[in-house]
């Protein structure tokens, strides 16, 4: 895995094969590069999971040979998981001033912003570590500060294109560097490690700039209270609804903390510039409904969100009701179509109007659809193209689109060790990979003990049985039984499950009852079967034994 100098591999080990949690390797004579650091949600499908990110393991155990970690924008699911990760890393971490201001919040609230050497690189700066010459290139997307990573090495060019799109205006900086790429094309590049988002999308992405006059026209229009959900991170966004909302002679208040934190980072970077000062939740009711724009989180349907809270009235502050309006800047993610069908619905049960992508042109994405993804290999020509940042059937989309334009595509998944040179690039070994949740403040094995005894507990709840018993094994007192989550504390079938365990343990075989391992799973086994045969399920179950 970690062989000859001269060679060059890519390995990721989160991003590839889903969507969120990106972590990708690559390694040059020996030396490792880490890009990107991200989270992933447990949505629907992980319903005990709430936020999760990539098992760095492999790379921790090489971590005397790890360069540093790039971040290419300040997405959380690029850069969410650096204030997780990071003492397991412990290398120098390299991002744009935006970044940079984003991440040194989260690594404050972690308590780690004195020791992570964090280095702000200029936006389209260039870099060493070698044996990795590297290079930022401004790219679109859905964020200030976007870039792909132009990675030389005495092996080949690489170009990590991050998350991005072609947009003639971007609203916030300059549209995608297009003649930098056609330079780098002509250069030789080997291979394009690139977002496959939205390669089953026909067409284009749509622009930031027609988004902008949308919201300008829509908002201008309405009475009442307007409230507008978007992407705290957009900046772009954030100032187009700032801009309609002046228009239309309203105020801005920002509800909702991510809100609050993104719109200081923003103008610590001068971000934002020409906008006033945004209003806080307090100063909204000072504010007359007609003459009010609230900007608020929740876009998702995040339960704890703002406007999740003010869909069911339980906002300490904010109310909307009849005659006011809600528009969604902003896409349905999959995955949170009930999440977010919840809030809608309590909207529109207080009176509230819905305003969404669907029929007003007020979102557009920030990733690539197949037009833009075709042009970009128009300019940089690699000799191989490498999908990443996508499901299964979204790389699988991407291989073929590229494959359709002459380049030669290569599917991976997370773990699988590309090598890139020398020789044909291919799969040649697999690093072990897994997931962390998040829980509370910790991180545990999504695959381990603790998570499994939770998602038993989740759908079939807990039994624990305690039993005192004496040297030889004889019960002393009645064994107690509880079950949360499955039984009541005064349900009478406790006290009889209580009293088949009793009778069990009295059948056992003496030499059994004087081991306190033996007897537990006998007590076990009891205790399932009893529980069991009553409720048709099969809960988790525990005894303790204490020899009195
Ligand atoms: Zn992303
Ligand atoms: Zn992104």
């Amino acid at each position: 895995m970690d062989s000859v100098s001269g060679d060059l591999a890519f390995l990721p080990l989160g991003g590839t094969g889903e969507i969120g949690m990106n972590l990708n390797l690559y390694r040059c004579g020996g030396k490792w590069l880490a890009v990107d650091c991200g989270i992933g949600f447990g949505g629907a499908e992980l319903p005990e999971v709430d936020v999760m990110m990539p098992d760095p393991s492999f790379i921790a155990e090489r971590r005397d040979r790890l360069l540093g970690l790039v971040i290419t924008h300040a997405h959380e699911d690029h850069i969410g998981a650096v204030a997780w990760l990071w003492p397991q890393l412990k290398c120098p971490v390299y991002a744009s001033p935006f970044a940079a201001a984003v991440l040194r919040r989260k690594l404050t609230e972690a308590g780690l912003l004195n020791q992570v050497k964090l280095h702000v690189i200029p936006v389209g700066g260039s870099f060493d570590l070698l044996p990795f010459r590297l290079q930022f290139l401004r790219v679109a997307h859905s964020i200030p500060e976007a870039q792909a990573l132009v990675i030389r090495t005495p092996a080949g060019i690489v170009l990590h294109t991050g998350d991005w799109k072609l947009d003639p205006h971007p609203m916030v900086g300059p549209p995608t560097d297009e003649a930098a790429l056609a330079a780098l094309g002509d250069e030789g590049v080997l291979a394009m490690v690139c977002d496959s988002t939205n390669a089953m999308v026909e067409g284009h992405s749509g622009s930031e700039g027609d988004v902008r006059r949308g919201l300008s026209t829509l908002i201008r229009d309405l009475r009442g209270r307007v409230a507008v959900t978007c992407f705290a991170s957009n900046v772009a966004r954030v100032e187009s609804v700032a801009l309609a909302a002046m228009d239309a002679g309203r105020s801005v208040a920002v509800v909702g903390r991510s809100l609050r934190n993104l719109d200081a980072a923003a103008r610590e970077c001068g971000y934002l510039a020409n906008i006033p000062p945004f209003a806080g939740e307090d100063d909204a009711n000072d504010i007359p409904d007609e003459n009010l724009l609230i900007l608020v989180t929740g876009s998702q349907g995040e339960p704890r969100s703002a406007l999740a809270r003010i869909a069911s009235d339980t906002h300490p502050r904010i109310e909307l009701g009849e005659g006011d309006t809600v528009v969604f800047s902003s896409r349905v993610i999959p995955g949170n179509e009930r999440a977010i069908g919840t809030v809608q619905d309590n909207l529109v049960r207080r009176g509230v109007r819905l305003m969404t992508d669907s029929d007003h042109m007020i979102h557009c994405s920030g990733h690539p659809a197949r037009d833009e993804l075709r042009k970009l290999y128009k300019l940089v020509r690699p000799k191989f193209a490498v999908p990443v940042h996508g499901e299964w059937r979204h790389l699988a989309a991407h291989a073929a689109l590229a494959q359709e334009i002459g380049v030669k595509s290569i599917m991976m998944e997370d773990g699988d060790i590309l090598s890139l040179a020398p020789g044909v690039p291919e799969v040649v070994d697999s690093a072990p990979v897994g997931r962390l949740v998040l829980d509370g403040a910790r991180l545990v094995p999504l695959q381990g003990g603790v998570m499994g005894a939770r998602r038993r507990m989740l759908f079939n709840g807990v039994a624990v049985a305690s039993i005192a018993v004496d040297e030889a094994g004889r019960l002393r007192g009645t064994p107690r039984v509880t079950a949360p989550g499955l039984l009541e504390p005064e349900d009478p079938d406790l006290v009889r499950v209580s009293s088949e365990l009793a009778e069990a343990l009295a059948d056992l075989p003496a030499p059994l009852r004087r081991d306190d391992a033996a007897l537990a799973d006998a007590a076990k086994t009891v205790l399932r079967r009893a529980l069991g045969k009553r409720l048709q399920k099969r809960p988790l179950v525990d005894v303790h034994v204490l020899r009195v």
